[in-house]
């Protein structure tokens, strides 16, 4: 049986932090899912559409990586796709705290999907969709942050819908 695995967020953007975590997972599963889950508690920065594009973009060759919008609780989505695992990525004691919670949430309204945690590695541990919207936001510079592939297409967006 193929082992299929969902990696939830916003992804407002993608970056390198989180490419690394999918990147790791591959080794581990035979398909990643990364789910777009709209967060009640973030206000959105990019379009689903324009953020499913700029994953597009850097995952169109892996044929064992889609890209899909959850408009659903993960957990249901999971059980009605047969994913067995839920992967979360770990950068310091806050997401720690965060994402203990959330597995008990998840674990209770479903014991059957197991959350596989990945630490995240020194260099990505700064990373967050956060950081780079304030740089983006004051023109500064995300390379070390964000793949370079996105780049060009992250700005165009962000001038096209006058986002600053
Ligand atoms: P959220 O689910 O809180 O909206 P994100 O979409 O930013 O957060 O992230 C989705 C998942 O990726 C979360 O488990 C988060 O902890 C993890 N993540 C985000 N940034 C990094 C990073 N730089 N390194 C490792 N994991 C990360």
């Amino acid at each position: 049986m193929k082992s299929i695995a969902i990696f939830p967020g916003s992804f407002d953007p993608i970056t390198l932090g989180h490419q690394d975590i999918v990147n790791r997972a591959l080794t581990i599963f035979d398909c990643i899912i990364i789910g777009l889950a709209p967060s009640i508690k973030k206000r959105p920065f990019l379009s689903i559409k324009d953020r499913i594009s700029l994953i597009n973009k850097i995952y169109i060759k892996n044929s064992n990586i889609k890209i899909i919008k959850i408009n659903e609780l993960i957990i249901d989505f999971a059980k009605k796709n047969c994913v067995n695992f839920l992967i979360r990525g770990i950068r310091n004691n806050i997401d720690l705290i965060y994402e203990q919670e959330l597995n008990q949430i998840n674990y209770t309204l479903s014991n059957n999907i197991e959350t596989i945690f990945f630490l995240a590695k020194p260099k990505y541990q700064i990373i967050s969709s956060t950081l780079i919207k304030e740089i983006l936001l004051h023109k500064g510079n995300i390379k070390l942050f964000v793949d370079q592939r996105i780049i060009l297409m992250l700005k165009d967006i962000i001038k096209n819908n006058k986002l600053i």
